[in-house]
């Protein structure tokens, strides 16, 4: 599994670092952001070090479509049955702040408006 040593996400994959994980399988760690933007707000990671979605590859379509079909699981099982907000923010333009790409999952009382 490739890892970025001064990546902060893979030293959560790793443990190395405390997180709120909520889910976790062999391809990917969910867990509760620090700063919340709205009641539920998770963060969907692969446990591979892929720095945003500009470095996502053609042999990645597995992982992230297991990743996206894993959202709305996540999103019922954090009770938002009334819907829920999914970003990726990807390059400093785009207000990626992390750069392991991240899935953010936001609902709940006090999502935005956007
Ligand atoms: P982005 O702007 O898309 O790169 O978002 C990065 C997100 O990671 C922000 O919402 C931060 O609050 C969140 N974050 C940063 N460090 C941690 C951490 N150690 N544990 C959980 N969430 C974090």
């Amino acid at each position: 599994m490739s890892t970025q040593p001064d990546c902060i996400f893979c030293k959560i994959v790793a443990g190395e670092l405390p997180a709120s994980i909520v889910y976790q399988d062999a391809q990917m760690v969910v867990f509760r952001d620090i700063a919340p933007k709205a009641e539920v707000h998770l963060l969907a990671i692969p446990r591979k070090h892929i720095a945003s979605l500009d470095d996502l590859a053609a042999n990645d379509a597995e992982l992230i479509a297991h990743m996206m079909l894993k959202l709305p699981e996540l999103a019922r099982e954090q009770g938002l049955t009334d819907g829920y907000r999914t970003i990726i923010n990807t390059g400093a333009g785009g207000g990626q702040v992390v750069f392991h790409l991240h899935i953010h999952l936001l609902g709940g009382k006090r999502l935005p408006g956007f």
